[in-house]
């Protein structure tokens, strides 16, 4: 994104399980913009043994946040490649009211305004979904062992790859990400919702992800 048209900037807010990652890996397709996971870009450097990697791997795996500034660098290098153009997707960014900040200022100078959807989930509702998650290690899907099970156990429908549970979903690691959630990153809910007219609020504990991804469509005005 370098010039000043306006552009579609959706921020996917919610707690840790509240379907952020499975909504924007299906609005990805229905808004034409791409999804933009700080947890999938830090993993990724984690995978890869590089120094970032290293330096953020024990704070992950106890369920912490990543500093500030790191995170931001690795936003606005993502959101400034060609194919984030028209837009983008945010999901697990910004975490904290500095990263929220730093985000408004790298989207004023992209003539962008987000859009917040918050996912609304309850805590043990959550706790339940995690542990049953697993993710493909090649291509990323998601999914669940009860509601959403691969069709062969322990292999990904996509491309037959393995599925695992993540590090940081044993509950212990989960109950300090909504603790970490709790006091750094539902203040942001504030600061975002003094911007009328930009920020709705989404039951994201009931109904199939498909019926809210509609939603989400309809409530940031692409449907
Ligand atoms: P997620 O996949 O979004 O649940 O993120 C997994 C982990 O990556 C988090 O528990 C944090 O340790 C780290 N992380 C992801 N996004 C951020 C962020 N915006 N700020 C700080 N840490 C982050």
């Amino acid at each position: 994104m370098t010039g000043k048209e306006n552009r579609l900037a959706v921020v996917l807010f919610g707690p840790p399980g509240s379907g952020k990652g499975t909504q924007a890996k299906l609005l990805e397709g229905r808004l034409g913009i791409p999804h933009v996971s700080t947890g999938d870009i830090l993993r990724e450097h984690v995978a890869a043994g590089d120094s970032l990697g290293l330096e953020v791997r024990s704070v992950m795996q106890a369920g912490g946040l990543v500093p500030d500034e790191l995170v931001s660098r690795l936003v606005e290098e993502r959101i400034s490649r060609p194919d984030a153009g028209n837009g983008f997707l945010l999901d697990g960014y910004p975490r904290t009211v500095r990263q929220a900040e730093t985000l408004n200022g790298m989207l004023e100078c992209r003539g962008a305004d987000p859009v917040v959807v918050h996912l609304r989930v309850d805590y043990n509702r959550i706790i339940g979904r995690l542990s049953a998650r697993r993710q493909c290690l090649q291509c990323g899907a998601l999914y669940n062992l009860v509601s959403n099970p691969p069709k062969a156990a322990g292999r990904c429908d996509r491309d037959d790859s393995s599925l695992v549970l993540r590090d940081d979903d044993s509950e212990p690691v989960i109950r300090q990400r909504l603790r970490a959630y709790d006091e750094q990153t539902r203040p942001v809910l504030d600061y975002y919702r003094q911007r009328p007219g930009k920020f709705f609020e989404v039951d994201g504990g009931d109904g199939a992800p498909e019926a809210i991804a509609g939603e989400i469509c309809r409530l940031v005005g692409q449907e």
